[in-house]
């Protein structure tokens, strides 16, 4: 290794240990479903880590499909899909998503991270300005950056600054396009994107509106995700969202008008310059959509089981800060209680992971849950368990 390299690589690792920002990566040794083993040990643990919402990473269903679309269209799409690599399944997996989001057409990428990267940048350059909730993903950040347009921060879901941020871009005249970006749901705290606003201020300073809806997907709006929750399918012109999470593959979308779908097919660079994901996972994606278009069934059972989770832990004398969706922060506070209450309860067979600064502000510590559908009653009984053996031993309830 180059003596530059090694340096660099020691350096920068000590000093993040010195943090505490080095994080070890679990090995998960089991499917990853509400019940998990780690690390070569005994022990189950009740996950509540994954972003696995409705338990589909796991459904026979889906898995039937992946394994028919292996046999029929092989592992490997082959090509990009402007040379050839465009397969029925993938056009499938686009028309059955567009029905969804409600949308005239929708396009489909590698993953929600590369759907940032293709779709910003496709649009906004150096000309233009780009309004950005503060705690907007990191792909939205870079997505951003790569399109070379002014970024400009507003204060978390603050409506006021955003209304006087937009109102200074347009004034200042010295852009072409202005778009608004928000996540549709917060993955740390779980609180709702408040689109109705923000699609009431767009319209106001002709802004582009952008929604990542990564979380929201499968959780709200009887599952098709926020901006339908909203009802506001002709104000958004960018729908953006993932097969990794609540659909339960890999993958991500734009949904929007097909003019806009068009425009991506020509212009933006993960599309025409990275393989398309591989057929199993467009058909194994394409039947989780139809499930949830044809039954609410897990959606209801998500909301049920989440809700129950929350009662039990608001019982206890936890504080689940503002969280409006399955998402289900412990607010602890100071850094190492978080770890160490994280580590106790990994302990007692909960796997529920510690979220601190940087992630989240400065004494704002918190074990983050997500409950899932699959999760039985009994399982989560038994994880309130824990939680009032561990609060209790910590002094936190
Ligand atoms: C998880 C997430 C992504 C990334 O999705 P992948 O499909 O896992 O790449 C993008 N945006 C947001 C808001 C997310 O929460």
């Amino acid at each position: 290794m180059s003596k530059v390299l090694h340096s660099f690589l020691t350096e920068s690792m000590a000093e993040l240990r010195s943090q505490g920002l080095y994080n070890e990566i679990d090995t998960v040794e089991t499917a990853n479903g509400p019940i998990i083993k780690v690390n070569g040990q005994e022990q189950e643990q009740i996950n509540f880590s994954s972003n696995n919402y409705l338990g589909l990473a796991t459904d026979q269903r889906l898995k039937a499909a992946a394994v028919e679309a292996i046999r029929n269209w092989g592992v490997g799409a082959g090509a990009v899909r402007t040379i050839n690599g465009t397969l029925k399944v993938h056009t499938q997996l686009e028309e059955r998503l567009a029905a969804f989001k409600g949308t005239e057409a929708a396009i489909s990428y590698q993953s929600g991270f590369k759907c940032n990267m293709a779709a910003i940048s496709a649009v906004m350059d150096k000309n233009d300005a780009i309004l950005s909730d503060e705690l907007n993903h990191a792909s939205i950040i870079d997505g951003c950056r790569l399109s070379r347009a002014d970024i400009i921060r507003f204060k978390h879901s603050d409506m006021d600054d955003l209304r006087k941020q937009a109102k200074a871009a347009k004034g200042s005249g010295r852009y072409r396009k202005i778009m608004v970006i928000t996540d549709g749901v917060f993955s740390m705290d779980g609180d709702i994107a408040k689109l109705p606003e923000i699609a009431e201020i767009a319209e106001d300073y002709e802004l582009i509106t952008y929604v990542d809806d990564a979380h929201g997907t499968g959780v709200l709006g009887n599952g098709a995700g926020t901006v339908k929750h909203f009802g506001l399918q002709d104000k958004v012109d960018f729908q953006i969202g993932t097969l990794s999470k609540a659909i339960g593959v890999a993958g991500g979308y734009v949904a929007g008008k097909k003019s806009l779908v068009d425009w991506l097919k020509l212009r933006s660079r993960p599309f025409l310059f990275s393989t398309a994901i591989p057929p199993a996972d467009a058909a194994a994606a394409t039947k989780a959509i139809e499930l949830l278009m044809e039954s609410r069934e897990l959606y209801v059972r998500l909301w049920e089981r989440a809700n129950y989770l929350k009662d039990g832990l608001q019982q206890l004398g936890f504080q689940m800060g503002n969280s409006e969706t399955p998402i289900t922060p412990c607010m602890i506070g100071d850094e190492t209680m978080t770890q160490t209450f994280s580590r106790r309860l990994f302990e007692e067979g909960v796997y529920a992971k510690a979220i601190v600064f940087p992630t989240v502000p400065k004494g704002a510590g918190r074990v983050r849950n997500m409950p899932t559908a699959a999760h039985t009653k009994e399982m989560l009984d038994q994880a309130l368990a824990v939680y009032e053996k561990v609060g209790k031993e910590m002094a936190i309830i």
